[in-house]
């Protein structure tokens, strides 16, 4: 409307925009600062069997920021990646993931690490050789890292998708399919993609006992994801009657705060690994 054949526009001015249009440059002025001064750092949240056991994690970012104190992903990923901050921040999670995994494998664990990445981050023609450098700086065995990937990134070019993932499959890296569910087109990426698992999105999970219009649906998921031979993560578990039911139909691998929160690397260290003392002594080489 501000071009209306001439006409005084000023009626047309929304003082929320602007308020939220001042946030936002703050936002990212702070997030470029981040980036230079390094206040990210990842959280470790347990995927386990029904009984707890170890089976993998999910890495998730944290900013700490010198203000604001820690600050979720939800507040900022979006940001990043509409300016192509997610680049560098990408980069800097494939790192200290294939750092942590290091860690881990170094501690005779053979926990498995799932990794968020963005459709921006996704796309770049290097991706594929950010990550195999990542796996070789560490000497870290690619058959422990999953990339999480969501519907997002197969977003234009759907063959450059299927390349790249077939490139980094064929070194033994796993694909999961997150927010599974949540989607347009979740079934016609398990036929098109190499995917390995999926995560049942969290909005599904809830209340999954008692409300029969999510049981539905999580039976429905679950069913395909077996005839397909695929893998399985509940996400967002919160009660025991949530664990109990997906159990009851066959999944195997849960993750939510039921079972434990995302929690600084070495808390998890020393909550998860049998040996943690051996691996405290190891800071990881760029920290
Ligand atoms: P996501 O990948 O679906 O991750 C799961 C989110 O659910 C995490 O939120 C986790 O803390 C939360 N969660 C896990 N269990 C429960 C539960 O039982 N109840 C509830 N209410 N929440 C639970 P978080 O850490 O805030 O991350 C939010 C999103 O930000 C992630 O969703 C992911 O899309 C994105 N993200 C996180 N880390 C990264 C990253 O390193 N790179 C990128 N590109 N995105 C990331
Ligand atoms: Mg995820
Ligand atoms: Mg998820
Ligand atoms: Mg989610």
């Amino acid at each position: 409307a501000a071009k209306d054949g001439g006409r005084n526009t000023i009626r047309d001015y929304d003082p929320a925009m602007l308020v939220e249009a001042q946030a936002r440059l703050l936002l990212l002025q702070d997030l470029r600062k981040a980036v230079d001064a390094g206040e990210f750092t990842l959280f470790l949240q347990p995927q386990t069997g029904a009984d707890g056991t170890l089976v993998a994690a999910e890495a998730l970012i944290r900013w700490q920021h010198p203000q604001r104190g820690f600050v979720a992903p939800g507040a900022f990923i979006a940001e990043a990646e509409e300016s192509g901050l997610i680049l560098p921040i990408g980069d800097w999670v494939l790192m200290e993931a294939c750092h942590v995994l290091r860690r881990l494998a170094d501690a005779g664990s053979d926990c498995h690490l799932s990794v968020n990445i963005s459709p921006r981050q996704f796309r770049q023609p290097n991706f594929c050789a950010g990550v195999i450098a990542a796996l070789r700086a560490t000497r870290t065995d690619p058959r422990r890292l999953t990339l999480e990937i969501t519907e997002g990134i197969a977003v234009g070019d759907c063959a450059d998708t299927a390349a790249k993932m077939s490139e980094l499959a064929a070194l033994g890296i796993s694909f999961s399919l997150d927010d599974f569910g949540t989607g347009f087109s979740s079934l016609s990426y398990l036929k098109r993609l190499p995917v390995r698992e999926i995560k049942i999105d969290r909005s599904f999970v809830q209340d999954v006992d008692s409300n029969s219009h999510n049981a539905v649906l999580v039976e429905t998921m679950l069913s395909i994801a077996s005839r397909l031979g695929l893998k399985v993560v509940a996400e967002g578990v919160e009660t025991a009657a949530e664990r109990d039911f997906l159990e009851d139909r066959g999944c195997a691998v849960f993750q939510g705060y039921y079972f434990d929160r995302p929690m600084p690397v070495e808390d998890f260290i020393t909550k998860y690994m049998k040996n943690p003392e051996i691996l405290k002594m190891e800071e990881p080489a760029h920290a």
